[in-house]
């Protein structure tokens, strides 16, 4: 495949959810065309995209059809299984981020090791597989701990604090998986940086956001984060360390702590565009979304400067039938995902509050 492609290309997505539908309505702006494949009927991306694929991720012939259409396959959600990259490649698709970036972020404890690997500070942190190892790791890590699943977690899911040693091997079991145990974050912000790498090589961060999270959910970023200099430089460093060592091609958020001394450590990478990179839609020049697609075309990055302050609410369940009221909100830029069931707690849209930098 020769980059960049030009406009009346396609783009190939796995994943129908709102991410995916962002990155179809940003290839749309840039004269590009997209084919999702999803499981579900009827999914938020589908509903703008040129084509769409309801299959199982991993149906061969489904991945067939993709491929064909499509002059290179992204995808909106990690939990990809990593035989569908390998699918894909041996199909001859050109696929980005690769595979790399997909075992690693499927896996915290590979993530945490990669990481560290490219130089970057995490929490420490120990693997463990059984209430033995459980109990053994809390002796040497000490606690407050925190013990998470290894694979499939998200939104603060199949997670548990051990307070005491003794309850560690009752929260292995509760648990029932392979897990990390990781030392607690003494984090005074949670930060991210949201940043690009193109097919050239090229390296663009987006401004900091600071996120504030209710019951493990994400509920709203404030960006431009108000930080120092030196620590927008150091996450902006992180990020392309990361990006340097994934060989990334592609959006990656990288969510960060910040320590009382402003010290950062990476809680974790999202090989993807992420919800705390929302606020670029309105309030940078070029948004994560167009971002990604620009990248994965091998079209130049665009300028991640940022227009004005945002505040980004998510709209959670029934909090989305407020559409008129905010619609009718100065400043308030408005993004629905067309799903339609609200159920509590479900990401049903967000926005963007904007006011002057
Ligand atoms: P995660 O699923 O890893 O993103 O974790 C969800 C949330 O749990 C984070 O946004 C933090 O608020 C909190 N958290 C995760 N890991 C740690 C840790 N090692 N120490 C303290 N808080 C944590």
């Amino acid at each position: 495949m020769a980059f960049a492609l030009p406009p009346g290309s396609t783009i190939g997505i796995l994943g129908g959810g709102q991410l995916g539908r962002m990155l179809a309505l940003a290839a749309a702006r840039l004269g590009l065309d997209v084919a999702i494949l999803t499981p579900d009927e009827d999914s938020p991306a589908s509903r703008v995209a040129k084509t769409t694929f309801v299959a199982p991720y991993d149906d061969p012939d489904a991945l067939a059809a993709l491929a064909k259409v499509s002059d290179v396959v992204t995808f909106e959600f990690e939990n990809v299984p990593a035989r569908v990259v390998e699918i894909l490649a041996g199909l001859g698709a050109v696929v980005a981020p690769g595979a790399k970036a997909l075992a690693v972020a499927q896996d915290r404890v590979d993530e945490k090791s990669f990481i560290n690997s490219v130089g970057v500070s995490t929490v420490g942190f120990e693997g463990v597989n059984s209430a033995i190892e459980c109990e053994e790791a809390v002796a040497r890590i000490g606690v407050p701990a925190l013990l998470k699943t290894r694979r499939d977690g998200y939104d603060g899911k199949g997670q548990r604090w051990i307070r005491d040693a003794k309850d560690a091997a009752a929260a292995f079991e509760a648990l029932g998986a392979p897990c990390i145990l990781e030392a607690p974050a003494p984090f005074v912000r949670e930060l991210s940086v949201v940043a690009a790498r193109g097919r050239d090589g090229a390296v663009a961060a987006f401004p900091l956001g600071e996120n504030h999270h209710e019951n493990g959910v994400l509920r709203r970023t404030l960006a431009p984060a108000a930080v120092s200099p030196e620590t927008e430089e150091a996450a902006q460093d992180i990020a392309g360390c990361i990006l340097e060592g994934l060989d990334y091609v592609g959006v990656l958020a990288v969510e960060l702590f910040e320590l009382e001394n402003g010290d950062l450590l990476v809680n974790e990478i999202a090989p993807r565009v992420h919800n705390t990179g929302h606020w670029t839609q309105d309030g940078c020049l070029t948004d994560q979304f167009e971002q990604h697609i620009r990248a994965v075309a091998g079209w130049p990055l665009g300028p991640t400067t940022a227009l004005a302050r945002t505040e980004m609410t998510n709209l959670l369940g029934s909090e989305v039938d407020a559409w008129t009221l905010l619609a009718g909100e100065p400043g308030v830029c408005i993004h629905l995902y067309g799903k339609r069931h609200a159920a509590p707690g479900r990401k049903m849209g967000h926005v963007n509050r904007l006011t002057s930098l």
